[in-house]
């Protein structure tokens, strides 16, 4: 029950923050449409619709535009291999190496998913030129 009222307000709640909608993985222009069609712990974790299911803006602004989202998931994989080797520094208290390579692999390998759905989202919010259109019946007061 709990669950139910949660998800119906945030149903009714719209996104009218980038970064809550970038971090909701929604359309920069609607914040309402879902940018990638299929569920993050899926193979098809990478999907994206051709347009935003619910304003029709295009997901891939021109060709080739997420070839800069490497660049991004390349920082993201190096904070991810920082922080792995950080926390095996500090509290596991310095293993051997064949530890920090295999936490390390495993963690990268599992965050993924996460690691290209942001990379990709970072880029077409900062360099999609795309930006928040709240649809008419969003705008209104809650
Ligand atoms: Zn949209």
């Amino acid at each position: 029950m709990p669950y139910r009222i949660i998800n119906l307000l945030i149903v009714m709640a719209a996104i009218t923050s980038n970064a809550a909608a970038l971090l909701a993985l929604r359309c920069p222009r609607c914040h309402e449409g879902n940018i990638f069609s299929a569920r993050a712990l899926s193979f098809r974790f990478a999907d994206m619709p051709a347009a935003c299911p619910v304003c029709g803006q295009a997901t891939e602004p021109e060709p080739g535009f997420y070839f800069g989202a490497m660049f991004v998931s390349y920082a993201f994989s190096v904070a991810i291999f920082a922080a792995t080797a950080l926390v095996l520094y500090f509290v596991f208290g310095d293993p051997a190496i064949w530890v920090y390579v295999t936490t390390v692999t495993i963690v990268a390998t599992l965050l993924t998913p996460l690691s290209v759905r942001y990379s990709r989202m970072l880029m077409l919010y900062w360099f999609g030129g795309v930006h928040y259109h709240p649809r008419p019946s969003v705008a209104r007061p809650l």
